[in-house]
This record gives C-alpha cells, sequence and structure tokens, in this order.
C-alpha cells in the first residue's frame, strides 16, 4: 500500500509537517476547510476505518488525542475545534490511509448535510 501520505512520511513530497512520534505523524492540510486543519496519520497502514482491529483501539485513540495535545499546544482547545475522519465513498474518503482531520481556528458551520 503506497499513498501520498506515506511520500510525505518519507519526505519524498513537501508537506508542513508539525508533528510525529513513533506511532503517528501530523501534516497541514493542502486545501485547508478551515483556518487550522491539520491532519493525523498512523504510522501502521489501514485504507479505511473499517480496517483497524477490534483488538487495536489505541490506532484510534492516539489520533484523537494527539489532535487534542496540538489544540492545546496551539492555545485554541479552549476556543474549540472539530476532529473528523472521512470513511469510504458516502464519507468522502479520498485519500486511503486511514486519518483524523483537526479543523479550528474560525466558529464551524454544521456538518454531515447530504450533498
Ligand atoms: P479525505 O478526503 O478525508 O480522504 O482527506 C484527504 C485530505 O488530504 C484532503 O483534505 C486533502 O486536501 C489532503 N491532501 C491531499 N494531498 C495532500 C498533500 N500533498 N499535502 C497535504 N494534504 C493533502
Amino acid at each position: 500500500m503506497s499513498t501520498i501520505f506515506h511520500k510525505i512520511q518519507r519526505r519524498e513530497i513537501p508537506a508542513e509537517i508539525v508533528y510525529e512520534d513513533e506511532h503517528l505523524f501530523a501534516f497541514k492540510d493542502i486545501a485547508p476547510q478551515a483556518p487550522v486543519h491539520v491532519l493525523f496519520v498512523p504510522k501502521q497502514d489501514f485504507a479505511t476505518l473499517n480496517d483497524v482491529p477490534d483488538n487495536q483501539p489505541e490506532i484510534v485513540g492516539r489520533l484523537a488525542l494527539a489532535a487534542a495535545k496540538y489544540a492545546k499546544a496551539q492555545g485554541f482547545d479552549e476556543d474549540g475545534y472539530r476532529i473528523v475522519m472521512n470513511c469510504n465513498g458516502d464519507g468522502g474518503q479520498t485519500v486511503f490511509q486511514i486519518h483524523l482531520h483537526l479543523l479550528a481556528g474560525a466558529p464551524l458551520g454544521r456538518f454531515g448535510t447530504p450533498v
């Protein structure tokens, strides 16, 4: 499995990486949907949320907690933020390596409206 996010992780294509540890990395979205838009990606490969095994909840948990930590470090945790994972076609997923979106920096519209 090789996606554009693997290339970012390997520094083969440029991205503004804002965080990395042994489990995950995070970088600014190239097409931000809010003033702050960061993607958190696990280093273990799963195409979609459907593929994460029941016995590995930490894969998803770490992404959410890394996003919260980033929000605190950047000082917008109290103002608030949104985390989102898109899954497959109806969810609007376009890159098939699981990732969590962190959106912040302004009041966000409601979500979930069918297009
Ligand atoms: P999703 O639609 O949930 O699969 O999200 C994929 C996200 O990856 C989108 O928000 C894209 O804007 C973002 N993206 C795609 N290519 C790049 C890139 N080279 N650098 C940063 N973000 C990217």
